[in-house]
């Protein structure tokens, strides 16, 4: 027995987990020489594959020449390149870069950012608003803007107000007039939401043109928009950022886990030129008061760099539509199956509900269908009684056809 404890792992009653030993491309391998494939990129890190040979070389090359260097007042190239590329690649209007190590601390950063901006230019905003069925990180802050339950109730009393509109329905009418009311009380700093897919909250899916009433809602009603683009980012929804589906230039844009490709920590907060303004003074008291000690890590910027360039150099529009086309004829063809409903896919990503008999079956049933999965030769962790597929974007046809085969034989 390891000393380890494991994430969201009840150690009393999950069975010892695999041992990975290598990992390479979509599958891990077992110390027992088991291939699995990773059907969910390893909690929705890795894009390209596992190990992707220019990210590792990348890691390799800098770690002959740099390890952690502190980053208030010293800074270094691969820091500066990416900062730089960055920018260029993010919705318009996003022009300065602030480093961290995590997705939580992505969103953290950017909640301080959003208050920052209306203490410092003399405002009196204070007011977060969120999306019902949010998941923002697991620090006190982002459960705050998350949804509220099970997962959370102990750490209750730590955590600060917020503002909830409703999860969009249809067109999302209803949401975008909560929202309208809302904003137009002129208390709420800024509204964070997931763009186009709330990840944790079950895969739930909504239209870009619901982002762009909420984007506009913002602008009229000067509300500044954060984007947690944690999950969405770097193609999963079938473009490079969420936000482009909907033409939408948040003023914070939030981005980690396929930022390195997937390889390495990193994460990073994108802010527009009026949030740095803001805190730009020769006031000391409006300085970003924020740093973590692996903030910008030389070896983690230059494995995102080399990320970058296999955005620029690779046709990743076609294998990212290649994907979902993929991926839509399987769930195509799982939808028919009477035990299965609310099928959708938001570009790489596809979902479906398994049709629950009552809630009890669910606790029960969720470690039995890992386990199911795992003897198929395959990686997945349904939410709940939703069962998703989002790979890495090297996944074969017949990876698919392992990963669907398999949810289409579950016999829960
Ligand atoms: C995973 C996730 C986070 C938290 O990222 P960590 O790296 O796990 O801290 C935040 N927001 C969204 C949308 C996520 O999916």
């Amino acid at each position: 027995m390891s000393a380890v404890w494991h994430p969201f792992t009840q150690h009393a009653t999950e069975p010892a987990p695999p041992r990975i030993v290598k990992a390479e491309g979509a599958y891990l391998t077992t110390d027992d020489g088991r291939q699995l494939i990773d059907a969910i990129s390893s909690w929705w890190v890795t894009t390209h594959g596992h190990r992707q040979p220019q990210i590792m070389q990348a890691i390799r090359e800098t770690s002959d020449q740099l390890d952690q260097i502190i980053f208030a007042g010293l800074t270094h190239d691969p820091a500066d390149r990416l900062a730089d590329a960055l920018v260029e690649m993010a919705p318009e209007g996003l022009t300065r870069v602030f480093y961290s190590d995590s997705g939580s601390t992505a969103v953290e950063v950017g909640l301080k950012m959003a208050l920052g901006y209306w203490r410092h230019t003399g405002g009196t905003r204070q007011r977060i608003a969120v999306m019902e069925h949010s998941y923002h990180g697991d620090t006190i802050g982002t459960m705050s803007v998350g949804e509220r339950g099970v997962f959370n109730a102990a750490y209750e009393p730590l955590m600060f107000r917020v503002d909830r509109i409703p999860f969009p329905q249809g067109d999302g009418r209803a949401t975008l007039d909560a929202f309208e009311a809302l904003a137009a009380g002129g208390e709420i700093a800024a509204l964070i939401v997931e763009p186009l897919v709330l990840g944790a909250g079950g895969m739930m899916m909504y239209p870009a043109a619901v982002l762009r009433g909420l984007a506009d809602i913002c602008h009229r009603h000067d509300v500044l928009l954060v984007a947690d683009e944690v999950m969405t980012g770097w193609g999963r929804t079938g473009q490079m950022w969420a936000c482009d589906h909907a033409g939408v230039s948040p003023d914070i844009l939030c981005t980690s886990k396929g930022l390195t490709g997937g390889a390495i920590p990193l994460a990073a907060t994108l802010a527009s030129d009026r949030v740095f303004q803001a805190h730009y003074s020769t006031d000391r008291s409006k300085t970003f008061f924020h740093s973590s000690s692996y903030t910008a890590n030389p070896i983690a910027c230059a494995a995102a760099l080399a990320n970058v360039a296999l955005w620029r150099s690779e046709p990743m529009q076609d294998r990212l539509d290649r994907l979902g086309k993929m991926q839509q004829e399987r769930l195509d063809r799982l939808s028919a199956n009477p035990r299965f409903e609310n099928p959708r896919r938001q570009g790489t990503i596809a979902a479906i509900d398994l049709k629950v008999r009552d809630g009890g079956y669910l606790a029960e049933a969720g470690p039995k269908m890992r386990a199911h999965f795992l003897d198929r030769g395959v990686l997945l962790r349904p939410l709940g009684n939703t069962v998703y597929v989002l790979p890495p974007y090297c996944v074969t046809a017949d990876d698919l056809d392992q990963v669907w085969g398999a949810i289409a034989d579950w016999q829960g």
